[in-house]
């Protein structure tokens, strides 16, 4: 199977965001409360032919940018759409078709949901999660379908002179895969969309020549509880942005692992190291915990992912199966924009990406896991 069917299974990347975006911000200090686990049954995996294995030093930064230019076209082929907009939001709930109100007696009250969507109201987000649980599902949204661990937020109410006002909006870019790391000022109003944030950024990125596919961004809406998308076409207004406390930020997501970007970020990576080593998985999910195992850089995702899957299973209680049959389990390498999630269903797909041809190792490329979504 070729690194492109691999990373393209990587494409459903969307409530994983609180998840890496937690990756951005707090790498690695985690629980110390390591789960020791080693992965046996080793197989004995075909080798990798178009692996280079030729080494040189590293440079002392990482710079894709002095590489050759990448022409527009090129990254839509290497892009994964980061986006799952549907329709746009309207003036009443798209399920019970009851209009919003703001007022405190409302039940027809807008929100934001974990996955981003404000289509529905309150009422009728809670009675499709009794719904969800009524039928032993987790509670997940009727739109995307994307698993609502969190509740849902309650849509600020936008004041009328605030509407058309212009501002300039502060957005931090956290650009892991292309090592940039900067603010961007973004003229906007309240009906300005995720989109036209995004394609604002890229415009500015270009100048600076930080090419990355503008479709794989994310642009996240952050309030003081919450880290939440801001699809393409939903607007500040929509999720009731509110200047004081709330922010917006846009991360690089997931690539294809076969992308010129990937490739040239590669380069600069040391190897795997040889034989057994002991390789650190985090996790920003407050229901899983930092885990150790023994591997080999011949071991595959594949087998690494089901390892895991196997090891939480067992020792988990219901709520964790569950979770792992409804969504699987996904390995993120933040640093490349990769990652691959295993369900439980795929047990018997194969394929042959190793950690050595992703250059995984100690202290390079580091791997993070939970759950699949
Ligand atoms: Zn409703
Ligand atoms: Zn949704």
């Amino acid at each position: 199977m070729s690194i492109e069917r691999i990373a393209s299974e990587g494409s459903s990347d969307q409530s994983n965001l609180a998840f890496v975006n937690n990756f951005l911000s707090q790498s690695s200090s985690q629980s110390n409360s390591a789960t020791q686990i080693n992965i046996t049954n080793k197989s004995s995996n075909p080798p990798i032919s178009n692996l280079d294995n030729t080494y040189t030093a590293p440079p002392t930064s990482l710079d894709i940018r002095q590489h050759t230019p990448i022409n527009d076209s090129k990254l839509e082929q290497e892009s994964i759409d980061a986006d799952r907009s549907i329709k746009p939001t309207g003036k009443q709930c798209a399920i019970c078709l009851e209009m919003f109100s703001f007022l405190p007696e409302s039940k027809i009250i807008p929100i934001i949901t974990a996955c981003g969507h404000t289509t529905m109201c309150k009422s009728c987000f809670y009675r499709t999660k009794e719904t969800d649980v009524g039928n032993k599902k987790l509670p997940s949204c009727p739109f995307c379908r994307i698993v609502q661990f969190d509740s849902p937020l309650s849509v600020n109410e936008v004041k009328k002179d605030d509407l058309h006002t212009s501002f300039t909006l502060m957005v931090k870019y956290n650009g892991r895969v292309t090592d940039t790391n900067q603010v961007l000022n973004i003229p906007c109003s309240m009906s300005t969309t995720g989109a036209e944030i995004r394609d604002r950024a890229n415009e500015l990125l270009l100048k600076e020549k930080i090419i990355f596919p503008n479709s794989s961004r994310s642009v996240i809406f952050n309030t003081s509880l919450q880290q939440i998308r801001l699809h393409a076409d939903t607007t500040l207004q929509d999720v009731g942005f509110k200047f004081k406390t709330d922010s917006i930020s846009i991360l690089e997501g997931s690539i294809k692992a076969s992308s010129q970007i990937v490739k040239n970020k590669l380069e600069n990576l040391l190897p795997s190291p040889n034989g057994t080593f002991r390789l650190s998985i985090n996790t920003a999910s407050h229901r899983l915990q930092k885990i150790s195992i023994n591997v080999k850089k011949t071991d595959t995702f594949f087998e690494i992912a089901r390892h895991i899957f196997v090891q939480l299973y067992k020792g988990g209680d219901e709520q964790l199966r569950q979770i792992l049959e409804q969504i699987g389990l996904m390995l993120v390498l933040p640093e490349i924009g990769f990652n691959y999630i295993y369900k439980k269903e795929m047990v018997n797909e194969e394929h042959l990406l190793t950690l050595e041809e992703l250059k995984v190792g100690q202290a390079t490329n580091h791997m993070f896991y939970g759950f699949g979504q």
